[in-house]
């Protein structure tokens, strides 16, 4: 008998008639002589909806009956999905994070899983009953509810059959897999079978929000396979695991478009030892997240100009720690950019494929897209465009690399 666990997300189970469908593909499961456990998220928008109610009552709510707020969401998809389950002769029970043994860290609203205590949870499983549970959440060492942040239900539901040792985690969703690009982008985006954790990794950090992040994290440290598929279909998707399992290595498997970045730049800065320090330990000490950076020297040999990228939302508080550091270091001036985006190449091949690089430059020259920024990693190389360009630049990327034919 092995051990079978499926997540649904909240647009799987936004209906009652999804919520019966979703039970349906449950029971053939089951009857195949599986155990089987289910995850799932709130139904819909539940959980902006009991925050936008919660606002009503206070914007500043107390974050321990924030989390029992915002945590009852997965409790009626878990109950209506155990109740579709048992009306159709499928033994089922839900059950809430805390009481299938999730344990989280003493912090509410975004807690880690610590520990899964699988007693109850094996129990049930023995007599042959479904056993659905609460995404999102867990209890604390004090017995409270606890939520995992925004999204967290995949991140629950890979916990959880990592506690299991279940080789995979489907996780059912919206869309039917991990394309090489954004759809909406490019049309000829290809869905891909396998992509490893760390490409998984770069894509979801670069705007492809297809998984919570922390649940390729916890897979990749537990060796589970994700499986991301739609609710919708029976087609495979997309197999998110080890390299090693992996036959293709093209250079590049997936482009990412980020269109939420900015541009600062501190101009002419002494160049001593120290600088970067200063700069970017007083935007650290604001909590604003610097992605890029490029230093580059003048003729002179004396000054230097940095460079750096934030995220768009922070760009009026990032220049004003930029131009008060500015002034201590007696640099020139400070300026600022919005209107940039990102692209970025993702594969773990390129490590063994040199050239990527230098065809990524000259497909965009070809085009006459000029790079303001480079970033490169080993698995990942990012160019800073003009906004208007970011879209043509993905797409030409996207034929210049053949991510039209993968599979
Ligand atoms: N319902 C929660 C949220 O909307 C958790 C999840 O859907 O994964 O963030
Ligand atoms: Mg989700």
């Amino acid at each position: 008998m092995s051990i079978v666990v499926h997540k649904y997300g909240g647009t799987s189970v936004g209906t009652p008639e999804k919520i019966k469908n979703v039970a349906a593909r449950i029971k053939k499961v089951r009857d195949l002589g599986n155990q089987v456990v289910v995850i799932v998220s709130a139904m819909g928008h539940t959980t902006d909806e009991l925050i936008a109610l919660m606002q009503k009552i206070t914007p500043e709510p107390d974050p321990r009956e924030y989390d029992m707020l915002i945590s009852t969401g997965e409790q009626v998809s878990a109950s209506l999905l155990a109740m579709a389950l048992q009306s159709i002769n499928c033994p089922a029970i839900s059950l809430t994070g805390g009481q299938a043994g999730v344990q989280t860290e003493d912090i509410y609203r975004k807690a880690r899983i610590t520990h899964v205590h699988l007693e109850r949870l094996q129990k049930e499983l023995k007599t042959g009953k479904v056993v659905v549970i609460t995404g999102f959440q867990g209890i604390d060492s004090k017995g409270d509810i606890i939520t995992i942040g925004r999204g967290g239900s995949d991140t629950s539901a890979v916990a959880i059959a990592a506690a299991l040792k279940a080789d995979v985690c489907e996780i059912y969703t919206d869309v039917d897999g991990v394309y090489t690009t954004d759809p909406r982008i490019v049309k000829e985006a290809r869905k891909l079978s396998f992509i490893t954790y760390e490409e998984m990794l770069e894509l979801a950090s670069l705007g492809a929000q297809v998984l919570h992040l922390r649940a390729v994290e916890c897979a990749s440290i537990y060796g589970i396979t994700i499986h991301l598929r739609s609710s919708e279909k029976e087609d495979q998707g997309t197999f998110i695991e080890e390299a090693k399992k992996m036959e293709k290595k093209e250079a590049v498997r997936g482009i990412a478009l980020d269109e939420n970045i900015a541009k600062i730049g501190v101009l002419k800065v002494p160049d001593k030892p120290g600088i970067a320090a200063k700069i970017f330990t007083a935007l650290a000490n604001e909590k604003i997240n610097v992605d890029m950076i490029v230093q580059s020297i003048h003729s002179s040999g004396s000054l230097a100009d940095m460079a750096f990228s934030v995220e768009r939302p922070d760009l009026k508080q990032a220049v004003e720690v930029a131009k008060k550091v500015a002034k201590e270091l007696k640099a020139e001036n400070v300026v600022a950019d919005d209107d940039v985006a990102k692209v970025s190449l993702v594969g773990i091949g390129m490590v063994s494929q040199p050239g990527t690089a230098a065809k990524m430059f000259e497909t965009l020259s070809n085009e006459k897209i000029n790079i303001q920024m480079i970033a490169t990693s080993e698995i990942k190389i990012s160019c800073v465009v003009k906004r208007e360009a970011g879209k043509k630049a993905v797409q030409i990327l996207h034929k210049a690399f053949g991510l039209d034919k993968v599979s």
